[in-house]
């Protein structure tokens, strides 16, 4: 299978799991397993023969006992509204993955849910520490965790499809570049998303900007250049 690497998620809090198959040489990129492929392995046989096919160099002593022990986890996109009701005399809010668990291919899950605690405590502030106004004022986070959640799914296909095209890789190699020659001006998705306190829903935002502005300096580079060699030329 050209495998060179693998990752086995450590457990999670509810004890679920999940394997990530990276094949590197062979075929660069990212798959993730089907939830079906591991609810087809029923006997003691099934499941051995799955990992020794595709993870021939994993040293799983315990494997089906671990297998069994624990259930298959599901990734998800989680889309739910409102985050908030009223029972009884008290109101209940959702933040976290219980109001917008995302797909893990951009690794921002966790964060996300910070985030929210930040948002909430500024919700606090503004509404006087009014709990159910906070929580109605808080859904405006929805804009930010929506974008998030698309691009969550749009880096699993990057990963997936597009990390061994040369096109794409000179295409980031552009844009490190960029980066490195305008500091601080030119920050790429990744960046901003990961390692700035940009909201989501602005990042979208300021790459088309940047990217716009960049192709728009490349046009007008290309179209001096044509110009300059054609006086030389000429004269
Ligand atoms: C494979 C994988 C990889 C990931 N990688 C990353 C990453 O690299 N970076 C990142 O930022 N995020 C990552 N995430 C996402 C991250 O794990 C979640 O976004 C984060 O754990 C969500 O935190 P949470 O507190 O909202 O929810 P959870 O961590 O799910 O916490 C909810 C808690 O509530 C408990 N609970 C549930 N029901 C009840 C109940 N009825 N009563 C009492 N308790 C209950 C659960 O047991 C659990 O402990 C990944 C997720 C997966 C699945």
């Amino acid at each position: 299978m050209g495998l060179d690497r693998l990752t086995f998620q450590p457990y999670s809090a509810d004890g679920a799991h999940s394997a990530v198959r990276a094949k590197l040489q062979a075929q660069p990129g990212v798959d993730f397993w089907p939830h079906e492929t591991f609810a087809q392995l029923r006997t003691k046989g099934d499941i051995e023969d799955c990992f020794a096919e595709h993870y021939q160099d994993a040293h799983l002593p315990t494997l089906t006992a671990d297998f069994r022990a624990n259930p298959v986890g599901h990734l998800v996109t989680m889309r739910c509204a409102p985050w908030h009701a009223r029972v009884g005399d008290s109101t209940v809010g959702l933040i976290g993955d219980a109001a917008h668990a995302i797909v893990p291919f951009y690794g921002r899950g966790a964060n996300c849910g910070f985030e929210d605690c930040v948002e909430l405590d500024r919700c606090l502030d503004e509404t006087g520490d009014d709990f159910p106004a906070a929580l109605a004022r808080f859904e405006r986070r929805r804009t930010d965790t929506d974008v998030i959640a698309r691009l969550a799914l749009d880096n699993f296909v990057e990963m997936r499809d597009k990390v061994g095209s040369k096109t794409f890789l000179a295409g980031k190699r552009l844009e490190h570049a960029l980066e490195r020659a305008l500091p601080g001006r030119y920050v790429s998705r990744y960046e901003l998303v990961s390692f700035s306190t940009t909201p989501y829903s602005q990042v979208e935002r300021r790459v088309a900007r940047q990217r716009g502005l960049a192709a728009a300096a490349g046009v007008g580079a290309a179209a001096l250049a044509a110009l300059l060699v054609r006086r030389l030329r000429s004269g």
